[in-house]
């Protein structure tokens, strides 16, 4: 199998089968996140304990992309440090940007794809967007 015919099928296996999908109760961060130019809408919930990341989860609808890059930033990022979510955010970012992806990044290597597809970029990175200012409203309350 080709390796974008790989990295399509586990794009719509996310979508066809979000992880974490639905609200998060309680929360610590609830963040809303939008993409007007293409109607994805999304609310990213993170339950944080003792630095990590014990729970996580998201609502929402939007395109393929932006919601399968959801369902598998949920499953890179339980159980990781808030440090290592953040890098993980930076290094989503990078590949976004046409950085080639490191082993940490697994699964989430199939949205590499999506860089040939400039509209698309902004569904990819949506989910991160909102957990980046997640975790940035979390650190500026406490
Ligand atoms: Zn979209």
């Amino acid at each position: 199998m080709a390796l974008d015919d790989l990295y399509r099928e586990v794009i719509l296996d996310h979508y066809a089968h979000p992880r974490n999908r639905g609200r998060l109760e309680p929360n610590d961060v609830a963040m809303e996140g939008a993409n007007p130019l293409c109607g994805d809408e999304l609310v990213l919930y993170l339950r944080l304990q003792d630095g990590r990341v014990e729970g996580v989860s998201f609502e929402g609808h939007g395109c393929s992309i932006s919601q399968a890059s959801a369902s598998m930033m949920t499953e890179a990022i339980k159980g990781k440090t808030l440090d290592e979510a953040r890098a993980l955010v930076a290094s989503f970012k990078g590949m976004m940007r046409g950085e080639e992806p490191g082993d940490e990044m697994g699964d989430l290597a199939a949205l590499q794809g999506v860089r040939k597809f400039p509209v698309r970029v902004k569904c990819a990175t949506l989910p991160w967007i909102s957990l980046e200012q997640g975790l940035d409203e979390y650190s500026a309350r406490r």
